[in-house]
């Protein structure tokens, strides 16, 4: 079994029911879950002129493959019917991988740790509140310190608390 982290956001529709939705197809999936964050408020960042999101990361185990997996996020965000319209923009769900235990990953496919994942509060915040400790070998420091250094000053507020 591996840990892995995923961030979920939506900003299309009721987005509240729309990460429920997703967290609860993980399972079927082939992910046991182990944490679920608070979901945040937050506001766009690469592409401005959307809606806000609402966003939450998880910590799971899995048995699958990192294409696998990836495979898996993608059939749950297309059984959603979770069309983007283009890159950054507007989602009913979009299900991302930020880490995969300890593994570093680079096809064109599937970039582990996420690409931008340490430039983003809207990744950050909720991936500190469930695993402020979680390092990774190509980091050079903890997830609460990234945070805290993070030049990022988008708004990130915390919304209710799930399940
Ligand atoms: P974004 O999440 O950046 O807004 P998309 O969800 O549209 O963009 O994903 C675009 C592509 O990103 C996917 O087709 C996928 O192959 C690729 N990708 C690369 N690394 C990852 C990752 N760690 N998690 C999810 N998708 C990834
Ligand atoms: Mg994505």
């Amino acid at each position: 079994m591996i840990t892995t982290y995923l961030s979920l956001g939506s900003n299309v529709g009721d987005r509240e029911a729309n990460l429920r939705a997703a967290i609860a197809a993980l399972p079927q999936a082939g992910l046991r879950i182990q944490r679920v964050s608070s979901f945040y408020e937050t506001e766009p960042v690469d592409y401005l002129d959307q809606a806000w999101f609402l966003n939450c990361a998880v910590e799971a185990e899995t048995q699958l493959e990192p294409p696998a997996l990836l495979r898996a996020l993608q059939s749950i965000e297309s059984q959603m019917g979770s069309k983007k319209e283009f890159a950054k923009g507007p989602r009913k769900i979009d299900l991302d991988i930020l880490l995969y235990g300890q593994e570093t990953v680079d096809t064109p496919d599937l970039h582990v740790p996420h690409s931008r994942m340490l430039q983003r509060r809207f990744v950050l915040v909720p991936l500190a509140e469930i695993a402020p400790n979680l390092q990774h070998p190509a980091w050079s420091a903890k997830v609460r310190d990234l945070l805290a250094q993070v030049p990022d000053k988008s708004q990130v507020r915390r919304a209710k608390n799930p399940l």
